[in-house]
């Protein structure tokens, strides 16, 4: 792995056109389960049934009840972790241009990094469904479920459930980015959500060097990415962000 990371780092000091591609993995250390994996969400409940907005639009309800509510109290409990912390210093050294991240947590800008491009949105903001007023998701009293507006309209989180479209200004930054990088950081994510699953692809087509943090392999290893540094973000991030820290003297001078 210490190999792994002086090579990553290395490359990653060589460039200023760093991206990075971030999913629950990232957020595992900061209390924050996955849908996917033993103990993982999606174990218990069927996606379909609780996270595609067909469902939603069934039974708001039993979304509420089962999927955001619940999210909401992990996500209020949850900081950001060394992992979130190394790539806001990686764009504050100027190597990486922005984090698109699959996550609706916020911990990247909790932690600091600037250019974030929430893919899914945020589960920090709702919004009515029949006049579209956004407010903050803890203004919320969750007594009934779901909450509705004075509009008589029910709110819904500000993100993208499963059978919605990425907004397109998000989708058309991100694959611009992903394309015009030279090195993708690919972190904690499974890579099987479309679309943001085809970034590492696009990147990697346009010539870019694609690298893997996680503690396990994905479809991306050994096809997408170069290497797969296998461990856990925090500890790998944060080891790579120190490392880059520690080349810039020679850089510099
Ligand atoms: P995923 O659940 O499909 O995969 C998580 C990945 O993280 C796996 O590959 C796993 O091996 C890896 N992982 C586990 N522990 C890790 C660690 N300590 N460090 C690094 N990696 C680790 O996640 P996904 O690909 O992001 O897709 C899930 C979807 O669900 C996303 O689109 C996202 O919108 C949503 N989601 C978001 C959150 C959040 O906001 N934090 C949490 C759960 C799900
Ligand atoms: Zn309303």
């Amino acid at each position: 792995m210490k190999d792994l990371i002086a090579r990553a780092a290395r490359e990653l000091a060589a460039t200023r056109r760093a991206v990075a591609l971030t999913g629950a993995g990232i957020s595992i250390e900061s209390g924050i389960p996955p849908f996917r994996g033993p103990g993982g969400l999606w174990e218990k409940v069927d996606p379909m049934e609780v996270a595609h907005i067909d469902a939603f639009r069934r039974n708001p309800q039993k979304v509420w009840a089962l999927l955001i509510r619940g999210m909401q109290t992990v996500l209020a409990k949850a900081a950001p972790n060394p992992a979130h912390r190394g790539l806001a210093t990686l764009e504050a050294l100027g190597h990486l241009q922005a984090v698109i991240t699959q996550n609706v947590d916020g911990l990247h800008q909790q932690a600091g990094s600037r250019d974030v491009i929430e893919f899914h949105g945020n589960f920090a903001w709702q919004r009515c469904m029949i006049c579209e007023r956004r407010c903050r998701s803890e203004e919320l009293d969750l007594a009934t479920i779901p909450p509705r507006c004075d509009c008589g309209g029910i709110y819904r989180p500000d993100c993208v459930f499963f059978g919605e479209m990425i907004p397109p200004e998000h989708l058309a930054r991100a694959q611009q980015l992903s394309a015009g990088c030279q090195v993708m950081l690919v972190v904690g994510t499974s890579a099987t959500v479309h679309p943001a699953a085809m970034l590492p692809h696009l990147a990697r087509n346009a010539g870019a060097r694609v690298i893997e943090v996680n503690p396990e392999p994905t479809p991306l290893t050994g096809t997408v990415s170069d290497y797969l540094i296998s461990g856990p973000a925090s500890k790998v991030v944060d080891a790579l962000a120190s490392a880059v820290t520690a080349l810039r003297p020679t850089l510099d001078g």
